[in-house]
Formats: structure tokens, C-alpha cells, sequence
């Protein structure tokens, strides 16, 4: 396995300064809202990259996506990124949103296929007047706005829909020659999976950053159910360390920091740069992390 040459682009850089961005997820009620308020202010010093905010599955967040990115440009000095999905619409639709996101000055959108409206595990049926595939999506938007930049994303341990990992970098070629800038990878565990993947992906000459993406495992439980059924693997160490603290918040807290402090550390001495959190809405152990990383609040930097 090589050492990784770029999320990644120069390793001494690495230690000195890891980039990082957040992705949060649309809040359903007042309450979440001001949740969420909370984690944006108290991650908002770390100065990310951008943070970024999904699409519910099938669009069901349209409004919600686009209100939270709204605020986020009107509010804070952060960069956000909207994620938008194809699956269940027709082009006009999904280009009325993209014209929206253009208009109020948002230039970031992390285009994605989406899930099948009949569920994962089911097969994908594109609306007969819809992008037929992120690509395709990718290419619509690009030429209507050239000045977006878009990051899709990678799958380490191939997407459960792909054959196999060749067929999975295919289609990854496919959204970089329609115009994607950056890919961030499906939560994984096993860095030698992300380090193998990237290899693979750097053969084929693939050149774009592949940003790591680290889930904390607030819940394991609930974590491990929903990763599982997006294809990421759990290996029997993790789980060995969340046994028995079921009914233990604190200490599960402690583990999960603990965890990922550890595969962030890793990923870093092999040179990754460039870190996306999967913060599930929540702060404390996203900033625990960052600040193991050496970021500290309003840019300050300290080798990890
Ligand atoms: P693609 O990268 O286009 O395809 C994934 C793989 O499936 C490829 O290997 C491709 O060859 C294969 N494939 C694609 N179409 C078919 C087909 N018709 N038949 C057979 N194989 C096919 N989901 C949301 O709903 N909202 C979000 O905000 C969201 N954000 C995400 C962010 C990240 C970083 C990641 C990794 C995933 C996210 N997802 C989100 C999940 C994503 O929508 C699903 O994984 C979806 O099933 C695939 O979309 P994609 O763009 O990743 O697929």
C-alpha cells in the first residue's frame, strides 16, 4: 500500500494542518433546530472547509435542505454545500432547485444518485424525465453552472448496488469527467479499506481528493443497523468495545471519542489531509476530534 499522495497531497502539510468539513442533516422540529444551532455555532470557530447539509431520501427535505443552507449563508461566515439527490424527480424540478441554490449565492452542491424510492436493497428506476444517474446530473448542472463546485461520492467498500470495486470506480470516472472536484468516501472503519481503495483509485488515474468520511458512533446500536445497510462493513473490534455500555451514554461517549480520535491519528500519519465528520448534529465529539487533530477555534493550528 502506497503512502496516500492526496485527499492527501503532501504529508508534512498534513500533520501541520488537516482540513476538515461538517455535514449535518435538516432538523424536523423547533426543538432539533435549535439542536442543530448549537453544534453550527460551537463547530462554526473551527473554521471548515464547508459544511454541508443532506437531501432526505427521495427529496423529502427539499425545503428544509434548502432553508437550513439559506440560513447558514445568511448567519455565519461558513462555506455551506447542499446535497441534492435525482432520484424521483423530473430535470425541471431538480433544476428549479439548483437555480434557487445559485441565486441566494450557494456555489457547492454534493450531487448523488440517491436511494431507490422502493427502498435500499431494491432496484433503482429512474424517473422516465429525470437525470438517469449522478453523471448525468453532475453534467446537467455543470452546464447550466459552470461555477458550481461539486463533490459526489465514493464508496471504499464498493456501493452494495456495484458488481464490483472496478465497476464502482467506473462510475466514479464518470461523475470526475462530468465535472466532479472532490469525492467524499461512505463511512468506513478499517482504514486499510480507504488506503487500499485509494490506491486502486490512483491507479486509474482518478486524481480528485478522496475525502475520508468519519462517523463518531454517538449510538452504536442505531449507527451500526443504518452503516450496515449502506454497505459498510462493522469489524468484530469495534463492536468488542461498545459491549455492555447499552444502557452506559457516558461511557459509550468516551469510546466512540476514543475510536475515531484514533482512526483520524492514523489516517494522518499516512498523510490524509483532509477530514468530512459526519456529525450527526452534534458537537462535542466532532470538536474533541478536530481539537486531537491540532484545530483549534478561529483558525489557530497546532501539529497534531
Ligand atoms: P452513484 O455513485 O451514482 O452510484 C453508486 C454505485 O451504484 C455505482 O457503482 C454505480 O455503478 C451503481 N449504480 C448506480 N445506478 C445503478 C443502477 N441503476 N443499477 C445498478 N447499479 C447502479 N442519500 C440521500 O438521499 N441524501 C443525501 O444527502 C446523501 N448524501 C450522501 C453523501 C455521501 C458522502 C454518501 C457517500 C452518500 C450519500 N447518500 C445520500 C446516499 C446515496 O444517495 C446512496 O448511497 C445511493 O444509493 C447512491 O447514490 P450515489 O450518488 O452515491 O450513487
Amino acid at each position: 500500500m502506497t503512502e496516500v499522495t492526496s485527499a492527501a497531497s503532501n504529508s508534512h502539510r498534513a500533520l501541520q494542518s488537516p482540513k476538515i468539513s461538517f455535514e449535518f442533516f435538516p432538523p424536523k422540529s423547533e426543538e432539533m433546530e435549535r439542536s442543530l444551532w448549537e453544534t453550527i455555532n460551537r463547530l462554526a470557530p473551527l473554521a471548515p472547509n464547508f459544511v454541508s447539509v443532506t437531501y432526505g431520501a427521495g427529496g423529502s427535505t427539499r425545503e428544509r435542505t434548502h432553508s437550513t443552507i439559506a440560513r447558514i449563508l445568511k448567519e455565519t461566515n461558513l462555506t455551506p454545500a447542499a446535497h441534492l439527490t435525482c432520484v424521483g424527480a423530473p430535470k425541471g424540478e431538480i433544476d428549479d432547485v439548483v437555480a434557487r441554490y445559485h441565486e441566494i449565492g450557494v456555489r457547492h452542491i454534493v450531487a448523488l444518485r440517491g436511494d431507490p424510492t422502493t427502498g435500499i436493497g431494491t432496484a433503482y428506476n429512474a424517473h422516465p424525465d429525470g437525470y438517469q444517474s449522478s453523471p448525468d446530473l453532475i453534467a446537467g448542472i455543470k452546464k447550466r453552472y459552470p461555477d458550481f463546485e461539486i463533490s459526489v461520492s465514493a464508496y471504499p467498500e464498493k456501493h452494495p448496488e456495484s458488481p464490483n470495486l472496478d465497476a464502482d470506480i467506473d462510475t466514479l470516472q464518470a461523475k470526475v469527467d462530468a465535472g466532479a472536484a472532490r469525492a467524499i468516501t461512505q463511512v468506513f472503519f478499517d482504514n486499510d479499506l480507504y488506503l487500499r481503495y485509494l490506491d486502486r483509485v490512483r491507479a486509474r488515474g482518478i486524481n480528485i481528493p478522496i475525502v475520508p468520511g468519519i462517523m463518531p458512533m454517538h449510538n452504536f446500536k442505531q449507527a451500526r443497523s443504518f452503516v450496515t445497510r449502506a454497505g459498510t462493513t462493522v469489524p468484530s473490534w469495534l463492536a468488542d468495545k461498545f459491549e455492555g455500555l447499552d444502557d452506559d451514554a457516558e461511557t459509550r461517549k468516551l469510546v466512540a471519542a476514543t475510536v475515531a480520535a484514533g482512526q483520524v491519528q492514523k489516517l494522518a500519519k499516512q498523510g490524509v489531509d483532509t477530514f468530512h465528520f459526519y456529525t450527526m448534529n452534534r458537537a462535542d465529539l466532532v470538536f474533541a476530534i478536530s481539537h486531537l487533530l491540532g484545530i483549534r477555534p478561529n483558525g489557530a493550528q497546532k501539529a497534531a
